[in-house]
This record gives C-alpha cells, sequence and structure tokens, in this order.
C-alpha cells in the first residue's frame, strides 16, 4: 500500500531519547501532517470495519491518540488503560516487565462486558510486554482480543515477539 510508505516518512527518528543509546520513534512529526494521520487510521479502519468488534482499549499515552478515531470510524466505544493511579474508578491490574524496569496497566472494572470483542491499539510495539499486558487485562474481563494494531514495529527485538506472534496479535500496518 503506497499509503505506508508515506506514513513512514513522517515518523520522526530521535537519537538518544530519552535515554543515551535509545532510537526514538517520535510519531508527533506524523500528527502534523493530516493526510498522513488520517491514512493512517484508514488503514485501520479498512482492516477491522465491519468486524463485530465493540472494543477498541488505548494504551497510555499514544494508544490514546490513535485508538479513539479508530473506534468512532468503525462503531466501537473507546476504553483507556492507563498507567497506575489514574482512574477514579475500581480497577484491574496488570504487572508487566520493561526492558529496564517494571510498569502496571489497569482498566476500570465494568468497562468491557464478557464475550466482547476486542481490539488493542498501540503506537509501538518493542518486545511486546505492553501488548501481553493489555490482552490479559481485557481476557480476564472476558474479552476475546481479535487483533492487537499497532502503527511502528521495531525490528530488532524479535526474541520476545516470537512469544506475542500468536493467531490472535497481528502487528497491522508494519512499517
Ligand atoms: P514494549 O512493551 O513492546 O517493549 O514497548 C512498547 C511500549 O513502549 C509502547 O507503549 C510504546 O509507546 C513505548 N515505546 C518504546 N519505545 C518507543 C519509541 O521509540 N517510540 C515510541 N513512540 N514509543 C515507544
Amino acid at each position: 500500500d503506497p499509503r505506508i510508505h508515506a506514513i513512514k516518512t513522517r515518523i520522526r527518528v530521535v537519537p538518544n531519547f530519552p535515554k543515551p543509546g535509545i532510537m526514538f520513534q517520535d510519531i508527533t512529526t506524523l500528527l502534523l501532517n493530516p493526510k498522513a494521520f488520517k491514512d493512517t487510521i484508514d488503514l485501520f479502519v479498512e482492516r477491522y470495519k465491519g468486524k463485530n468488534i465493540s472494543v477498541v482499549a488505548g494504551i497510555e499515552a499514544r494508544g490514546f491518540i490513535f485508538g479513539p478515531p479508530i473506534a468512532l470510524a468503525i462503531g466501537a466505544k473507546f476504553v483507556p488503560l492507563r498507567k497506575p493511579k489514574k482512574l477514579p474508578g475500581e480497577v484491574i491490574s496488570e504487572k508487566y516487565i520493561l526492558e529496564y524496569g517494571r510498569d502496571c496497566l489497569e482498566m476500570h472494572v465494568g468497562a468491557v462486558k464478557s464475550g466482547e470483542r476486542a481490539l488493542v491499539v498501540d503506537d509501538l510495539i518493542a518486545t511486546g510486554g505492553t501488548l501481553c499486558a493489555a490482552m490479559n487485562l481485557l481476557e480476564r474481563a472476558g474479552a476475546e482480543v481479535v487483533e492487537c494494531a499497532c502503527v511502528i514495529e521495531l525490528p530488532d527485538l524479535k526474541v520476545l515477539q516470537g512469544k506475542l506472534l500468536s493467531p490472535s496479535v497481528f502487528m497491522g500496518n508494519r512499517l
């Protein structure tokens, strides 16, 4: 799809951010171009429209940028998966291990009902640890995770990704 190359050229790579040695993929430059931003959303909408998905779950923080427009376009609700102590209601939590350290995602109890079909959205997959935690939260609530969709896949971290590449997971629109 020619749109994918155009999207890729809009993502800025910032060396040594936030730490020395990290090549940070900056999606804010993609958002500055309305056509590239819309094409990104459209590619996902084309894939998921009509698939009977009732929940789009977005991962804090950049899943909150790409998730809601996809949810609106496919007629699904949007559920934020947040970092600890941000959600005011009762939550379920899922801890996970990052490349450096640990983190946790939380979801409101009752946001998702048993049997709902869910799509998980984030900007980027590296090890896949964050997406795994998101899938666990949704499955604990009884939802079926149809796929996970990310704008960017980092190619260097295949080991843990292998674990994630189960049939229910797809890295949408690999760049
Ligand atoms: P993983 O859990 O797959 O190792 O890391 C993915 C998470 O880290 C995502 O939530 C993503 O937003 C964040 N992340 C890690 N590196 C980058 C990066 O270079 N650019 C962006 N935009 N996000 C990153």
